[in-house]
């Protein structure tokens, strides 16, 4: 491996790191690109609620302008008393709406043991309390399927890098980044976008670069806004929660944009997008 010390980081990084590959990795996903240039819409609901709930979502968000469905099945949630989602049910539900409308599909995995149930889930998602589960890592590396690493609240770009390199090294060159906002003394948001990982993770890797603005601030009218800066930043994608009636949603309402919002955001943001093309 050649070596690659960042000035900054002093820190020698593997797979993941630029020197390993000058070029942008572009990764495919059914007939998608993710880090080619097209801006990468990612978009559903926090989690798969129900079969009705999850295709009508799906149908709202392509018609939107989104290419890749999410949906959890199994939710990470801070209180054991809350919805938990709804397991391997909820993968079913969320693979059938995907073959539906003919879009690839990501959901979070929280554990080892449920490796065999992602079987039809196109893109893996290793969530910010899951990022330094080292075991998982190299689980999912197994794979070879894409995986999509949240950075940790509390993590650095250093160890993020790291993650994917965890991924990479057993054999697996399909990883996507995601900032999705760490944790700070500012309350006002869920948490604080740190948008210059943008930049850096861009100059460090050679990875393709998502940004969640959802779960970032925690609250729905800042998600356009920040959508906005994170394409002026270079962004290769954007992650985003959307639910038809978001005051009912059963995890992360309050984050929630509806169907009409996140078209209006689509258009927005793929028109800062060209505008950043055109400015070359
Ligand atoms: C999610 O994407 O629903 C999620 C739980 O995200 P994070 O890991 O960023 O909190
Ligand atoms: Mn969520």
């Amino acid at each position: 491996m050649p070596e690659f010390k960042d000035a900054l980081t002093k820190d020698t990084f593997g797979a993941a790191g630029r020197h390993s590959h000058p070029d942008d990795t572009v990764i495919e996903v059914r007939d998608l690109k993710i880090g080619g240039g097209e801006l990468t819409v990612i978009a559903g609901p926090c989690s798969v609620e129900s079969r009705e709930h999850i295709l009508k979502i799906a149908g709202e968000i392509k018609d939107a302008g989104a290419c890749i469905l999410r949906g959890g099945a199994f939710k990470p949630r801070t209180s054991p008393y809350n919805f938990q989602g709804l397991g391997e049910e909820g993968l079913h539900f969320l693979a059938d709406a995907g073959k539906a409308f003919d879009m690839p599909v990501i959901s979070e995995i929280t554990g080892v043991s449920q490796i065999g149930l992602f079987g039809d889930v196109d893109i893996i998602q290793v969530g910010a309390r899951n990022m330094q589960n080292f075991e998982l890592l190299r689980e999912v590396g197994r794979l070879g399927k894409p995986v999509l690493i949240k950075r940790g609240f509390s993590n650095t770009l250093r160890e993020l890098i790291f993650a994917a390199d965890y991924v990479m090294n057993e054999g697996n060159p399909n990883v996507i980044l995601c900032e999705r906002g760490i944790r700070t003394f500012e309350t006002y948001t869920r948490n604080t976008l740190d948008l210059s990982a943008v930049p850096v993770l861009k100059k460090l890797t050679h990875l393709p670069v998502i940004v969640d603005p959802s779960h970032a601030t925690g609250r729905s009218e800042f998600v356009e806004p920040m959508v906005l800066a994170a394409v002026a930043a270079g962004a290769d994608g954007i992650m985003i929660e959307v639910h038809d009636d978001p005051a009912h949603s059963l995890t992360d309402g309050r984050q929630a944009i509806d169907p009409e919002a996140f078209r209006k955001l689509v258009s927005r943001a793929k028109a800062v997008k060209a505008a950043l093309k055109e400015g070359k």
